[in-house]
């Protein structure tokens, strides 16, 4: 769609971007000034394959900080963004023929590692009902012998559903009486929650050595572009993870390792003040939904996503274009509306499209205002 939107842009039309999948800040400056300041210092040579070790003991201090998890840095392992590490995880415990249980929706990316790798994706649909979260009886009912990793991102990257503590101990309740199962839990947007202070699947000693826990500075210090993510995991689970990634791209980046660690143990306040205008927007697209008739949609608790159902409108058509699926209604969105959002068969999830908010108030308030005018004219 970015892409689309891209070719349609430079053919003159107006296009307001409302797919992306990154903040629309700058990131901070005290960590740019790290940056310059690595690069000065001549960290220009090959890191440790697992990443600096005052990094790893910077993320071993944050997660203590944040989530109250104890982790040593043997087993940390930094990589070239989340996508790599949850890459890494996955070819490590993943092997031809077993199964992964992936609740929709979810992240485009986890299906398709786990294909790489030569697992079965078993998808496990949610409702908007219950907030678009896998109940207990749900993942019981999906696990079987060759069950060998559960996925799974929480605040949801396309939803906004965030699993509080309840939940959570409930899902682990369940792993815990099928122990050839590993968690993956993606913490990527941890910051960005609108409900509370995020919990980490990985906080129940019962289960703790099967949780590979991902997270990265991507999303809540806006440095999508810096590429730095990273696993706390089982030091077995770790180990693995850095064979993989030594042959692959041997670390990540010398100088936003040395960024990351001004990042993790720096002021917040950046990261506090975007989340902010995230919780303005967040109510200000709730408004701007409720005055579209045929939408259905649930209220994001974290990330910066809404994922309306839009199968209202499918069967129906402007005189010009019949829409018969989220896909179209999204190219229809495009082409007609000029407004660019993603489909919601990408995360599974064929009846709902997803609308980012990463984007100022004043392009929010215009897309919304498309979108409303070309959905009204679907009869
Ligand atoms: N996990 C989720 C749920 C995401 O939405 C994304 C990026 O969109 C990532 C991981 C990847 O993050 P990174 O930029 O650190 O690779």
């Amino acid at each position: 769609m970015a892409k689309l939107g891209r070719e349609l842009r430079a053919r003159g039309f107006d296009i307001t971007d409302l797919s992306l999948g990154e903040p629309d800040f700058d990131t901070p400056e005290h960590i740019k000034i790290a940056a310059k300041k690595a690069i000065d210092d001549n960290y220009s040579h090959y890191t440790p394959v697992a990443g600096y070790l005052d990094l790893r003991e910077a993320i071993c201090s944050k997660l203590k900080r944040d989530s109250n998890l104890d982790y040593t840095p043997d087993q940390i392992i930094v990589s070239t963004g989340a996508k790599q590490s949850i890459y890494n995880t996955v070819m490590s415990i993943v092997d031809k023929g077993d199964e992964v249980i992936i609740p929709t929706p979810f992240w485009v990316t986890y299906s398709e590692i786990v294909r790489m790798a030569g697992g079965e994706v078993k998808i496990v649909h949610t409702s908007i009902d219950n907030g678009y979260k896998i109940t207990p009886a749900q993942l019981e009912a999906a696990i079987t012998e060759k069950t060998r990793l559960f996925m799974f991102s929480s605040p949801c990257n396309p939803s906004g559903a965030v699993y509080s503590k309840e939940e959570l101990t409930a899902l682990a309740v369940v792993f815990q009486k099928h122990p050839q199962v590993f968690i993956m839990s993606d913490e990527i947007y941890e910051y960005i929650n609108f409900v509370g202070k995020n919990d980490s699947i990985a906080q129940f000693d019962f289960i703790k050595d099967r949780v590979v826990l991902i997270n990265g500075l991507s999303k809540g210090y806006a440095m999508t572009g810096w590429r730095l993510g990273y696993i706390a995991a089982h030091p077995t689970v770790a180990k693995a993870c850095e064979k993989i990634q030594g042959q692959v791209t041997s670390g990540a980046t010398a100088i936003t390792q040395r960024a990351a660690i001004t990042a993790l143990t720096g002021d917040m306040e950046p990261t506090a003040r975007m989340v902010a205008e995230f919780t303005k927007r967040r109510q200000r697209v709730m408004e701007l939904l409720a005055a579209i008739p045929g939408i259905v949609c649930s209220e994001p608790e974290g990330a910066f996503y809404v994922f309306p159902q839009v199968n209202n409108f499918f069967g129906k058509a402007d005189g010009d274009d019949k829409i018969e699926n989220a896909d179209e209604l999204c190219m229809y969105l495009l082409n007609k509306a000029h407004v660019s959002t993603v489909t919601g068969s990408a995360f599974g999830e064929p009846n709902c499209i997803r609308i980012s908010f990463a984007n100022s108030m004043e392009n929010i308030e215009k897309g919304f205002a498309k979108i409303k005018e070309a959905l009204g004219k679907l009869k």
